[in-house]
């Protein structure tokens, strides 16, 4: 299913671009184009569900974070980093996503390293090839 007015949709469709780093049955990873610190990640629905994810069937919400714990690990791997922080949120789309944040530093943590940026769609490539070489 599919919502003509939602982004995710879109790129799902290939109708805005998406740089995948991942992708089962149900979900796919993205690296977000418009991060608000380096490197956060997009775990969203293949299919238009709504954002409220608390509310599916337990074994939805089981499927769900399994995908992001394997993303999750991707990002911790490539990135050397011992966290990943998880946030589920509906404000901006209405299409199911879970924000994968890497934490690098307490330093980073404070300031921000790449606040409200855009990435190239070239520059998220590059890095989703190096994520694929070293898996
Ligand atoms: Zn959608």
């Amino acid at each position: 299913m599919r919502d003509e007015n939602c982004i995710f949709c879109k790129i799902l469709d290939g109708v805005i671009p998406g740089v995948k780093i991942r992708e089962d049955d149900d979900f796919i990873a993205i690296l977000d184009a418009f991060p608000n610190r380096k490197w956060m990640t997009l775990v969203i629905t293949k299919e238009h569900v709504d954002s409220d994810i608390l509310s599916k069937d337990d074994d939805f919400i089981a499927k769900y974070f399994q995908a992001a714990k394997k993303v999750s690990n991707i990002l911790k791997k490539w990135l050397k980093v011992d966290r990943v922080w998880l946030a589920v949120e509906w404000l901006e789309v209405n299409h199911a996503h879970i924000k994968l944040y890497p934490f690098y530093d307490w330093i980073w943590f404070a300031n921000g390293i790449w606040s409200w940026n855009q990435a190239s769609v070239e520059e998220l490539q590059a890095v989703a090839d190096e994520i694929k070489n070293n898996q």
